[in-house]
């Protein structure tokens, strides 16, 4: 055994331990120092009931048994990383496993959300080449979206306050409307390699785009032999109550990224690639050190079986509809909720009061939930979570916007 201490978990007791971070967040007034199920507690001993499930990772809640034996599982071989010069089964399998489930024929693994638009970016941009040469190499954003903070996701973003300080930011990339006619016009084939859209835009107030929107897209971007991106980082993998949101849409997408749930809490990002898209990419077109290493790999095996379990995605159907009826109740009683948006285990929820102010006072009363834009507040359960949480938080969430 190591003469070197392990963490010390105990916690922060004074403010030198933590001011060496990086101030990039604002963080809550609280130190978390313990997970079980659907409930954080902090420093002081408080529990929360947590429909944040840490920006919609934690699918299966906190300290899952199964995710645990996965990594007990998973540190047999005492190979946490190898790199991508050799073969490991882990990462082989969960690409099998993704790819069963999918319309993919092929999948890369990365760390991250942004990274994995990084790398459709790319892959799209390859392909595209092969069929128009260099001059087909625009990348289309919708309005409202979240892509990432990296300089390719972020000029995809369509955040003003996040992308201002950066310019320039990578160039090719353009936000259009999220309207037909404007498409129709702006997707010229000789120069647009890829359309990227959220099927349920998550950091931009939780809208659902609409199925004939998105079979709109599928028929321009089609015709035009342009990539069209689903980006299922938040809205992916069991989220809307399908393993995949595109599957209740009825528009199959050329390519598809994850990211948040997929690996139960640790660093993992996948791009999911159709077959004429995949045929084209070749070795040394993209590489990450860390992408698809043993460990990691077998945990979001098991997290991706655990998610795919159709009583899971139905229990996610049906209590996620319960969710919004009764949202929608909060909403006809006029007053604090303006208005409601969302499927699965993702809410939006329109308030008159800045959220912050919300989200302020829903953790003081032991419930944590989130904002998605200055109005709006935004749930995201864990997976795992049933009607006794989740009537607990809507009573939390009720009283708050009544005080
Ligand atoms: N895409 C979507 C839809 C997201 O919600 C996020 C993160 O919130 C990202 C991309 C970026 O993911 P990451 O923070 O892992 O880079």
């Amino acid at each position: 055994m190591t003469a070197f201490p392990l963490v010390d978990l105990a916690p922060l007791t004074t403010s030198r331990e933590s001011d060496a971070l990086l101030p990039v967040y604002k963080r809550a007034p609280m130190e978390l120092v313990r997970g079980s199920g659907c409930v954080l507690f902090d420093a002081d001993g408080r529990s929360y009931l947590d429909f944040v499930s840490g920006i919609a990772v934690n699918a299966l809640g906190y300290d899952d048994p199964g995710v645990r034996a996965a990594m007990m599982k998973a540190m047999e071989s005492g190979m946490l990383h190898v790199s991508n010069l050799y073969h490991t089964a882990p990462g082989a399998r969960l690409a099998r496993a993704l790819v069963d489930r999918s319309f993919a024929s092929m999948a890369f693994f990365c760390n991250s959300g942004a990274e994995a638009n990084e790398g459709a970016f790319k892959f799209a941009r390859r392909w595209a080449r092969t069929l128009g040469g260099p001059e087909k190499h625009e990348i289309v954003a919708l309005r409202g979206s979240f892509h990432g903070r990296l300089f390719a996701s972020l000029a995809a973003t369509d955040r003003p306050a996040y992308r201002a300080p950066f310019r320039p930011l990578a160039g090719g990339v353009t936000i259009a409307e999220r309207s037909l006619d404007e498409l129709d016009s702006l997707l010229d084939p000789e120069t647009v390699a890829a359309v990227i859209l959220e099927p349920v835009q998550g950091e931009g107030g939780v809208r659902v785009l609409d199925n004939a929107l998105l079979q709109g897209i599928r028929e321009l971007t089609r015709s035009r032999q342009i990539a069209l991106i689903f980006d299922e980082i938040q809205c992916g993998l069991g989220r809307t109550g399908r393993l995949f949101a595109y599957e209740r849409t009825g528009v199959t997408p050329d390519l598809l990224t994850l990211a948040k749930p997929l690996a139960g809490g640790l660093p993992m990002g996948a791009v999911l690639l159709g077959s004429q898209i995949a045929e084209t990419i070749q070795a040394g077109d993209h590489a990450t050190t860390f992408g698809g290493g043993p460990f990691v790999a077998s945990i979001a095996l098991h997290v991706v079986e655990r998610l795919a379990d159709p009583t899971l995605l139905g229990r996610v159907r049906a209590e996620g509809a319960w969710l919004g009826s009764q949202l929608d109740r909060m909403v006809g009683r006029g007053g604090a909720v303006r208005a409601a948006r969302g499927v699965g285990y993702m809410w939006g929820i329109d308030v008159v009061e800045p959220a912050a102010n919300v989200v302020a006072r829903a953790r003081e009363a032991g419930l944590l939930v989130c904002t998605a834009g200055d109005y709006t507040i935004r749930l995201l359960p864990p997976l795992i979570a049933g009607r006794p949480e989740l009537e607990r938080g809507l009573a939390i969430l009720g009283d708050v916007l009544a005080s």
